[in-house]
């Protein structure tokens, strides 16, 4: 269903462990959680070759209980973030991949950056402070509505951030994560190469 190229995440929050399973034996590897409370245990409980993708609002004095397993936070949405996630990996020997969440939405309640803050950060020197963090590339998400057009600018905004990003940013910096049940379609058009999908392989939550 998804063209080459694109990393399918499923999003497996407020499933249980069966149903994780499930989709493991039938070959699926990368899961996303939202909540740390959720999944410590599942991590604790499930096959260790599972990649596990944070993609929910994190909050600092959190990223400890996750800091030696998981394999890629989507949703860093502050300096402040960053820097505890590259003191916990630090304490674990770890280089942590993360994404950073960039805010375009039309809608108060989500995370991120706004564009322009990330354009400063990555004109600034400030990347070299954090040793054991490895900035992989950026995460949006889009207004939850029915209107194509303003989910595909939304969409092609982040992408195009992506593409002045990367210029200056290392050669790691190549992940585009957008685009959920409602909406891959329209962000896989606009470059997208990883999708985080719940409902559709799940069900409703
Ligand atoms: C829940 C969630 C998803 C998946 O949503 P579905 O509509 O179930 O596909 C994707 N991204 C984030 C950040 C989520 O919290």
């Amino acid at each position: 269903m998804l063209p080459e190229g694109v990393t399918l995440v499923a999003v497996s929050k407020t499933h249980a462990a069966d149903r994780i399973l499930e989709a493991y034996h039938a070959g699926q590897r990368v899961f996303g959680e939202n909540r740390v409370q959720e999944l410590v245990p599942k991590y604790e409980e499930l096959p260790k070759d599972i990649e596990w993708h944070l993609i929910g609002h994190l909050q600092s004095n959190k990223v400890k209980y996750i800091a030696p397993f998981v394999s890629l936070i989507h949703s860093v949405d502050s300096e402040k973030l960053l820097a505890e996630i590259n003191k916990q990996a630090g304490k674990c020997g770890r280089k942590i991949d993360v994404l950073l969440q960039v805010f375009v939405a039309r809608e108060e309640t989500k995370f991120g950056f706004y564009p322009e803050e990330l354009t400063t950060f990555f004109a600034s020197e400030n990347l070299r402070d954090y040793p054991h963090v490895r900035i992989r590339g950026l995460m949006a998400m889009a207004t939850n509505t029915d209107e194509k057009s303003q989910v595909a600018a939304e969409f092609s905004q982040v992408a195009a951030l992506f593409e002045t990003v990367r210029t200056h940013a290392g050669t790691d910096f190549n992940i585009l994560s957008m685009g959920m049940s409602s909406d891959w379609q329209t962000a896989v058009q606009q470059g997208s190469n990883m999708v985080r999908i719940g409902s559709t392989i799940f069900g409703n939550r």
